[in-house]
């Protein structure tokens, strides 16, 4: 298997179509181009053509295909699996980490296990039982609030299991998280990202850990290219010779020459985020520079100069954790807990995509207009960050924020119809959607519906439990979307928050 690096911008999933079953076929014919894709793909891979027929596509990314298949077994039966034909210039390291993961972490506890893996030269298969899995959007606004609550604990209950074993998902979001309804089973799928904490058990992520190191080392700067995110703008100047080396210094080359441009362009597009609040991140300066921006919407020549910091930045920008954002380089298996609360955050308010942001300043800047903008600030420091953000954003209360978003708040009830378009389309920050209430102002529960007349009593069965969902919800999504890692929650501790008593583990 010939290692090829590519060089490319992308540096995450975002690009891939997240729901993609359903859009594929048409009246259960397959697309032309689908038909080809199988054909190449038993070109690509001729042992499959014995094996497995190929039914249709299910997924497609920047980093693989992923089709559904039926294998003729003995016994005349047949059993669907799932092949994920990963991209031929997929790092081999990086393919062999991924089967890692699913070899010793899966199998259990809803997580993906792995049947078998086929290779042909640089093109890998990796092959899966199949879950039928719904569209987390097509399913969001139906779901009853008792569905969420095992939703919840059946993804806390994979990332026990793969915390366990030291690794970092890093992606965790519903299309990696694959929900049989009918089924009640779960899948977390996907290690194409993970990363290993320091003592992790999957051997081949011990390499990959190194990279977190801030070491420069010619080594340090292969492996953070095999290992890091998914493309490469790797800034070592030794670098070894291979045929990868003219991609990875020209990319380099691109970084450094273009940075006074992409830093222009963050300041002025910060500008343009909601509210007209101008935000800057800026990793902490050294005090013994003097520094004549700060504070100001313009980076001096100082700053410019500064080395960039390097740190992990995989995943998709929405679901990223303050820390991941602000490139804190020390990053754990708490990155997985903050975007599990940003999936609990989508299930309780109906609204998905929550955060839509294409940049990570962006991003950091919405999460503000949830968590507020002191707190932010604050838990940055925590990491050693510092943060500018030049109008203050107050935290919201969650419960309310949720109820608003889902129409269930007491002030939305009498007008459901007015409540804005939950459904993924309309991607404007959640403080558009709900004006920014005086903090402390109680909230008016629905508890009026349990009781009372018999037009309400139906309503409220028809409310599928979101007109009681108590305040152990509103607890545990605090508790997820901790802005500090430190203390974030853990998927062991959430497992027996209160909101779970009497979920059989
Ligand atoms: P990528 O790295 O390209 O995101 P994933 O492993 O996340 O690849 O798979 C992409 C999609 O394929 C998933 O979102 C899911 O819809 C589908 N998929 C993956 N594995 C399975 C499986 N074992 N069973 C059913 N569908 C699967
Ligand atoms: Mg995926
Ligand atoms: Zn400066």
């Amino acid at each position: 298997m010939e290692a090829v690096l590519r060089s490319h911008c992308d540096e995450q999933h975002p690009h891939q179509a997240e729901d993609f079953h359903g859009k594929h076929e048409e009246n259960g014919r397959l697309s032309a181009g689908i038909k080809k894709d199988i054909e190449k793909l038993y070109e690509a891979v001729p042992q499959l053509v014995n094996v497995f027929k190929i039914k249709e596509k299910i997924g497609e990314g920047t980093f693989s295909s992923v089709y559904l298949a039926t294998a003729q077994l003995q016994t005349g039966h047949e059993e669907k699996m799932a092949l994920k034909h990963l991209i031929p210039t997929s790092h081999p390291l990086r393919t062999a980490a991924e089967l890692q993961c699913l070899t010793v972490a899966g199998g259990q506890d809803n997580v993906m296990g792995v049947k078998y893996c086929f290779r042909k030269n640089d093109h890998v298969v990796i092959v899966m039982p199949y879950l039928e899995h719904e569209s987390f959007l097509d399913i969001l606004n139906s779901l009853s609030f008792e569905e969420v609550r095992e939703y919840m604990f059946n993804l806390f209950k994979a990332l026990r299991r793969i915390h366990h074993f030291g690794i970092v998902h890093r992606d965790v979001k519903p299309s990696n998280f694959l929900y049989n309804r009918q089924l009640k089973q779960y899948a977390l799928v996907d290690f194409g990202l993970a990363q290993g904490t320091p003592d992790t058990k999957i051997e081949l992520l011990k390499t990959a850990h190194c990279e977190d190191q801030q070491e420069d080392s010619v080594h340090h700067s292969v492996q953070r290219s095999v290992f890091g995110e998914r493309n490469f703008n790797v800034y070592s100047s030794t670098y070894q010779e291979n045929s990868s080396t003219k991609l990875i210094k020209q990319s380099k080359m691109i970084d450094v020459s273009s940075r006074k441009l992409v830093t222009k362009k963050k300041i002025i597009s910060t500008k343009a985020v909601s509210n007209g609040a101008a935000r800057k991140a800026a990793s902490a300066c050294p005090s013994n520079l003097t520094c004549d921006c700060y504070a100001t919407d313009r980076v001096c020549s100082v700053c410019l100069s500064r080395c960039q910091q390097v740190a992990p930045r995989a995943g998709t920008p929405g679901f990223r954790a303050p820390e991941v954002l602000t490139k804190c380089p020390t990053q754990t298996t708490a990155i997985d807990m903050w975007s599990a609360g940003i999936v609990f955050l989508s299930l309780l308010s109906g609204r998905y995509p929550f955060y839509k942001a294409s940049d990570d300043l962006t991003a950091l800047a919405q999460i503000m207009t949830v968590r507020g903008s002191r707190e932010t600030i604050q838990a940055a420091k925590t990491f050693g960050k510092s943060v500018l953000c030049t109008q203050v954003v107050p935290a919201q209360n969650l419960r309310t924020l949720c109820e608003k978003l889902r129409g269930t708040h007491s002030s939305c009830m009498r007008s459901q119809d007015e409540v804005p378009s939950k459904a993924g389309n309309d991607s404007a920050l959640p403080d558009k959607l709900c004006a920014p209430e005086p903090l402390g102002k109680q909230i008016q529960q629905l508890k009026s519906f349990q009781e009372g007349d018999g037009a309400l009593e139906m309503k409220a069965t028809d409310m599928k439990g979101w007109d009681q969902v108590p305040d152990e919800a509103y607890d545990l999504l605090d508790k997820l979307l901790d802005l500090n890692p430190a203390t974030r929650i853990t998927a062991k501790e959430a497992l027996l928050h209160p909101f779970f008593k009497d979920m059989k583990l």
